[in-house]
């Protein structure tokens, strides 16, 4: 259940293991410091293609870069393509649900490369958990980034770009890192940040349900205080030669079936039913005592907290119990190591085949291992609760009852039980 995964179907896998793997092709389509590529120029052209068609970007205005390795390092490569060393960003803070690679610092602590090789700012979120745009403003005005990041990993709210982009205005650049709800975006049910920002950044493992990889899309040209600006030659030299070598094209032809994939009608109602499965998830939840961040949600992923209960705590019960969720930050939380926070999603159970009632059985499960969670502390008296899991008898009846549950739906190419 955790929010960032999902399982990618076979033709996916194939293609992600298949001969291209072997091929070096650094450079792009028609221009490489490899021969022998013809072949990979077809298959890279043509996931680029699917990837514009999906999100219906005209190709005279939009390009995208398919070779990115993951998604932090197709972060890393727009900075250094667009703001260089030391350049100002702003990005969403971490315990707000923003990502490391949005300039993520602890204090003066610059423990991530988008910190560390550029100067970065953090907003945040308010008391209801909604992102503060008023911090936004006050903290733009101030530090004048170059770049501002929006999107996140642990946000469960729809986010206003055109908001965004009123207030650092045109001459900024801005970019929207779409990872986690790339999927949703791209089906139409979420806002589309396509018409506001710059750059588009996202992974393509998870919602999206393709290899792990990511893509950077871009506005061709842009005008920055009345200057052209080639965005094209600045985000392409960023990723090749400036950030990778080689691409790994099993992944980017692992791409272009995913893309495919996702540019169907099967693929929007699954979109649709990960929300409502979310939904029905979260009501469920917070009806039974839990607090929703951000009060709701509107896209695949809950954030909640329990009274009494630490995220790492609720995390390695279930662990024990075959649950995969994880602890994760919530704002007043101090340590990212011991937050109060958990963070569920539902793209992966939805890929799974579970429905309403399914989901609210999950949830009856989540309950139960809260419940065993408090138990365990209680007999503590305040003590660690770990060597009281061990062979704890309800934690084992509650994963019997996970894996005779979840044993009815098959997770693509791996179907035996253990
Ligand atoms: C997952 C994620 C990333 C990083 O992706 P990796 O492939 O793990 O490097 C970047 N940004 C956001 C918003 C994400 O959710």
């Amino acid at each position: 259940m955790i929010a960032s995964e999902n399982y990618a179907p076979i033709a996916v896998l194939q293609a992600n293991s298949s001969v291209v793997c072997n091929k070096y092709s650094e450079g792009y389509i028609g221009r490489r410091y490899y021969g022998g590529n013809k072949y990979i120029d077809e298959i890279e052209g043509l996931c680029k293609k699917r990837a514009l068609k999906l999100y219906g970007l005209d190709e005279k205005i939009w390009d995208v870069n398919v070779q990115p390795l993951s998604g932090s390092t197709a972060n890393l490569a727009v900075y250094m393509g667009i703001v260089g060393k030391n350049g100002r960003i702003m990005g969403m803070d971490l315990s707000s649900g923003g990502h490391l690679s949005h300039g993520y610092r602890i204090k003066r602590r610059k423990i991530t490369a988008s910190s560390m090789f550029f100067r970065s700012k953090s907003y945040k979120i308010d008391e209801e958990g909604k992102i503060d745009y008023g911090d936004i403003e006050r903290k733009y005005k101030k530090h004048r980034p170059d770049l501002v990041i929006c999107g996140a990993s642990a946000y469960s709210l729809d986010i206003e770009y055109k908001r965004i982009r009123e207030i650092i205005g045109e001459d900024t650049y801005m970019m929207a890192d779409i990872s986690h709800v790339s999927g949703l975006i791209a089906s139409g049910l979420l806002k589309n940040p396509f018409e506001v920002v710059d750059i588009v950044t996202t992974t393509t493992h998870k919602i999206l349900r393709g290899p792990r990889a990511a893509m950077i899309f871009y506005r061709r040209s842009k005008m920055v205080k009345k200057e052209r600006v080639d965005m094209k030659s600045k985000i392409d030299s960023g990723v090749f030669p400036g950030l990778n070598g080689g691409p790994h094209n099993q992944k980017i032809a692992a791409l272009g079936v995913a893309l495919k994939l996702a540019n169907s009608v099967d693929y929007k109602s699954y979109g649709e039913e990960v929300i409502r499965n979310a939904k029905i998830l979260a009501d469920y939840l917070e009806e039974k005592g839990c607090k929703i961040v951000g009060g709701r949600t509107e896209n695949h992923l809950i954030l909640f907290t329990y009274p009494g209960i630490r995220g790492a705590e609720l995390e390695k019960v279930c662990d024990l119990a075959n649950i995969s969720i994880n602890k994760n930050c919530i704002k007043s939380d101090k340590s990212p190591m011991n937050p109060t926070g958990i963070r569920i999603g539902t793209p992966a159970i939805t890929t799974r085949g579970l429905n309403r009632e399914d989901v609210l059985y999950v949830g009856e499960l989540l309950m139960r291992a809260i419940k065993i969670t408090l138990n365990l502390k209680e007999r503590a008296l305040g003590k660690d609760i770990d060597y009281l899991m061990t062979n704890d008898l309800e934690i084992n009846k509650l994963k019997k009852d996970v894996v005779d549950f979840i044993y009815k739906f098959p997770i693509p190419c791996f179907n035996f039980r253990f």
